[in-house]
This record gives structure tokens, C-alpha cells and sequence, in this order.
């Protein structure tokens, strides 16, 4: 780390985030729950202590409170993705040409619709007597950071037209948007009704605390380590065993190196950071609420604390070999850290006097389609949900009905989501995937970088940058 003109700056990643540090002094350090020791038996068994675990917990306890569920996380509820992310919460309407692209206007309007449904029971647990989870609902704003982004905007609105449903996002002029957010590099921008910010940490642990209150047993430090298939099924772990008739895995990045999900989903890795507190310097720069991102592909996502920090965030860290989430530029890749400074720095200038009070990075699932997928494994009654693509915050409330409804064996609106039901699209084998996402990485980040200094990208980056596109790709498509 060091000091430029008096701030802090250049901070390295850090093994945990911010938020979940906070979430747990806000919640008074309370112990961990047990690790399991010996042999135990439930309904159902759920893996993964994260938003989608957890939710998929709670779904089932009210649904059917007669079943018993047993949750085990392997280290602590939240300390992943779930208390790691951007806190930037809402469906897909912020999404709907490239769903409609994939699913057909009926099935884009179908999971937009899912996303309202969880926003309102996100609201509802979030807001709820007794929490205090900073949820905070103006919408959200994507907002033209260079021309070339500016140029992304018009599908937004036709889309949104041509599938009846206008009212779902309007356009910002440059100057109705400097009212929100000043900037010398915004332009205009799509403010779209649907969204809300939240913080992931707490509103992590009070999952946690909630899903023990409905009679959940948990185990932290537990981590599964193998999985024998049967009637029941059988889990093992360091120290003990789970026998269930259903199974629930909620493992996130985990589940991409997984012999029959791998085909659909690769690792990527996301980092953010978040700044000292200057409540009155960020206000007058920055009074509007909505969390915003930019055009770029590799997307900076930002938003506001209503302690006075701004939280930056940069979906640009390395890829993984064959979805193996461990490696350790999935969390301390310090190139990805400084471009989250940097979007910092260059989208917010006249925040420039703020340090930089802690950096983190997670990785993030990425299906081939940019899609989660919430489905059974072929011959057995063990489920699963992942691919959430950086955008799972209202994504894994959905994802808990769905694993809930699959675990109970139940047919319902959710399962009839087209996450649970489209053909999975495959992306390219090892190693061809990973040598070929790199150099498309790099042809991306090189073009989005000269597009923001207002320069022609060189031949060689437009080339790669274009190829998803031409191989008829979902996902690095700008
Ligand atoms: C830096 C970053 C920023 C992001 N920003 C946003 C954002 O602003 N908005 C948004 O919508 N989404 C965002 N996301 C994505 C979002 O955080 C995730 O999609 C979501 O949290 C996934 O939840 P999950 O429960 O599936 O996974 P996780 O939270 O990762 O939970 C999985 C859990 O499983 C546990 N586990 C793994 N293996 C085992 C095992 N063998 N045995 C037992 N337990 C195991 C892990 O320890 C972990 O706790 C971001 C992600 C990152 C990393």
C-alpha cells in the first residue's frame, strides 16, 4: 500500500471483505456453530452456507416445516461470495436484450418476472422489524462512461418497447444524470425502476441467524468431502457423515469443476473495494442512491454506503483452469485490485481526496449463456444451482424456491422458469477454454481501456474482442 497526495492507495486484496468483517461486529461476534462430529440423519442436506444454501434452507422450512434440513458450510456462513459482493441488488429487466436474445421475449418477461418476485421477498426479509441490513430501493442506473458505450444504449429501450413493458427503464441525459452522479465522464444513461442496495454481509448473516431461529441445523467448518449417490444419499466430512434422502448443492464456483457441470460453466473473478467514510465530500459530488454500473463488458459496478463510502467494483480479475476456484488469482490478483482503483480514480475524480480502506476479490461463476441453472442430477435426488454469472444477489433468492420446490419434489411456477428448463449451451473443453478466454480477455480489456481514452482499439484487440460474437458466443460479447 502507499500514499498519493495524503490518501491511501494501491492496497493489496485482502483474505476477507469488508463487509463481512463489519457484519460481524455489527452482529457482536457471535461463536461459530458447531462442526459435525459423528453421524447424522435429515430430509434433506444442504451444502454451502451462501445466499443460495441459505435461501433454499428457509424456503423449505416454510413450506414444510415437517422436514428436518441440515445445513454444513466449510468454513463460515457468508465468508464467500455472498459476503463479498457489490451489495447491488435486482432482477433482470437490467438485462432484457441479451435474455430475450437467449430465451425469447416470453422467456426473458418469464425471469424478469422471477426477479420482481424475489426483489419483493428480498425487501420483505430485509426490512423486516429488528433488521438493519442498509437496504436502500431507488433503482438502478447503467450508465455510457465513453462514446463507444453510449452506443450500447438504444437496444435497452427498444427492447423494453417492443416486449410491453416501457415503464421498466427510462433515458438519462448527461445532464439529468450529473444531477445524480458527477462525473466529466458520464454521458447518458438508463435508469431502470427495479433495484435496490444492500449489505451483503449482514444481510448474509441474518440468513444464517434466521434459517437457525426456523429450526435448521448447522455445522460450519464442515466441509463436505465426498458425496456417495443412493436412497439415501450419503455425505462425507472430516469428522462425521449426513445420510438424506434429498440433497441440496449449494457451492457456488465449487460446482464448475464438476464432471457434469463443467461443459456449462467456467470461473471468473470479480474484485472490489470500498473507501474511508467522507459523508460530506460524497454527497456533494454524488446525492443520488441508486447503484450503478457502466457499458463495459469487464463492468465497473458502484454504489454508496449510507455510512458515506463508496464501493467500487471491477468484474475483470483472471479466469480459472477448468473452473478450479482455488487458485490464488481468484483472490489476490493484485492487476484486478488496481483496476477497480482505477475505475475508481477515473469515474468518480472528485472523490480523489478518499482512500481506499480495504480491497477483496471473489470468484464468480460464469454459464455459458450468462444464465443460473437450478437442476437434479440425471438418476439421483441430488440438486443444485449455480451460474449466476456476477449476479446473484435477488438471482439466489430465486434459486431457493427453485432447489426448494426440486428438493420437496414439488412442480411449480418456479420450476417452470427456464432456469430449470432450457437447454444448457456447452463452452469450449479444457485447455482450449482457458487459452482461448485469455487472449479474449485480454483483446476485451485492451479495447475497453482505449475506448475510455477515446482511442481506436489496435487491430490485434478488436480481432479477439470480436470472436465470442462471431462463434456465436454468449458469453464475451460486448
Ligand atoms: C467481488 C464480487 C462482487 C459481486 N457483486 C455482485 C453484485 O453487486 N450483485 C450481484 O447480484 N451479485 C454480485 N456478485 C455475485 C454474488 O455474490 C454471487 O452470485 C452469490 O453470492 C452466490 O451465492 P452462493 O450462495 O451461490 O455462493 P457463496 O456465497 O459462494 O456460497 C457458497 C458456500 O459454499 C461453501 N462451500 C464450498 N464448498 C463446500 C464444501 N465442499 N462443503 C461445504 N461448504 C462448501 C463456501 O464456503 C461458501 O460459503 C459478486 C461476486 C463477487 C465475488
Amino acid at each position: 500500500m502507499h500514499k498519493e497526495g495524503g490518501r491511501r492507495s494501491g492496497t493489496g486484496p485482502a483474505e476477507r471483505s469488508w463487509w463481512f468483517e463489519e457484519a460481524l461486529a455489527a452482529e457482536g461476534n457471535v461463536p461459530d456453530a458447531p462442526a459435525l462430529h459423528g453421524r447424522i440423519e435429515a430430509d434433506i442436506a444442504i451444502v454451502g452456507g451462501g445466499y443460495t444454501g441459505l435461501w433454499t434452507a428457509l424456503s423449505v422450512r416454510e413450506r414444510d416445516p415437517g422436514r428436518s434440513v441440515v445445513l454444513i458450510e466449510a468454513s463460515r456462513c457468508g465468508a464467500e461470495a455472498s459476503g463479498k459482493n457489490g451489495g447491488k441488488a435486482h432482477g433482470y429487466w437490467t438485462m432484457l436484450p441479451g435474455v430475450a436474445a437467449t430465451l425469447g421475449d416470453a422467456g426473458a418477461l418469464a425471469v424478469a418476472r422471477a426477479g420482481s418476485r424475489a426483489q419483493e421477498g428480498l425487501r420483505a426479509f430485509a426490512t423486516a422489524q429488528g433488521r438493519d441490513l442498509w437496504w436502500r430501493e431507488p433503482g438502478s442506473i447503467k450508465v455510457a462512461a465513453s462514446a463507444a458505450q453510449e452506443l450500447k444504449i438504444p437496444p435497452y429501450l427498444s427492447t423494453a418497447e417492443r416486449l410491453g413493458v416501457p415503464d421498466s427503464v427510462s433515458l438519462l441525459s448527461a445532464g439529468e444524470m450529473q444531477a445524480r452522479c458527477r462525473s466529466p465522464v458520464f454521458r447518458k444513461a438508463l435508469l431502470f425502476r427495479e433495484g435496490a442496495t444492500v449489505h451483503p454481509g449482514r444481510l448474509a448473516r441474518a440468513l444464517r441467524q434466521e434459517a437457525m431461529r426456523v429450526g435448521v441445523q448447522l455445522f460450519e467448518a464442515t466441509p463436505m468431502q465426498g458425496l456417495d449417490a443412493g436412497a439415501p444419499n450419503r455425505i462425507r466430512t472430516p469428522q462425521g457423515e449426513i445420510i438424506a434422502r434429498q440433497v441440496v448443492l449449494a457451492t457456488n464456483t465449487q460446482l464448475a469443476a464438476r464432471r457434469e457441470i463443467a461443459p456449462h460453466v467456467s470461473v471468473f473473478s470479480s474484485y472490489a473495494l470500498i473507501t474511508d467514510a467522507a459523508p460530506d465530500q460524497l454527497g456533494a459530488v454524488w446525492p443520488g442512491d441508486e447503484g450503478l454500473s457502466d457499458l463495459r463488458m469487464f463492468v465497473h459496478y458502484f454504489r454508496k454506503t449510507p455510512d458515506g463510502r463508496v464501493l467500487m467494483g471491477s468484474g475483470s480479475g483472471p479466469i480459472a483452469f477448468a473452473g478450479r476456484d482455488g487458485a490464488l488469482a481468484m483472490r489476490f490478483d493484485r492487476a484486478s485490485a488496481a483496476r477497480a482503483e482505477a475505475g475508481l480514480r477515473r469515474l468518480l475524480p472528485g472523490l480523489d481526496a478518499l482512500g481506499v480502506a480495504s480491497v477483496w476479490g471473489g470468484p464468480i461463476d460464469i454459464a455459458a449463456d450468462r444464465l443460473p441453472f437450478f437442476r437434479t442430477l440425471p438418476g439421483t435426488t441430488i440438486h443444485y444451482g449455480c451460474g449466476y454469472s456476477g449476479h446473484g444477489v435477488n438471482p439466489t433468492y430465486i434459486g431457493g424456491q427453485c432447489l426448494a420446490s426440486l428438493a420437496l419434489g414439488i412442480k411449480d411456477d418456479w420450476t417452470a422458469l427456464p432456469f430449470c428448463t432450457r437447454d444448457l449451451p456447452r463452452l469450449p473443453p479444457e485447455p482450449f477454454r482457458y487459452v482461448g478466454g485469455n487472449a479474449i480477455r485480454w483483446g476485451i480489456l485492451a479495447s475497453e481501456v482505449a475506448e475510455e481514452a477515446e482511442r481506436r482499439p489496435s487491430p490485434a484487440a478488436r480481432a479477439l474482442a470480436a470472436l465470442p460474437k462471431l462463434l456465436g458466443m454468449r458469453i464475451g460479447t460486448r
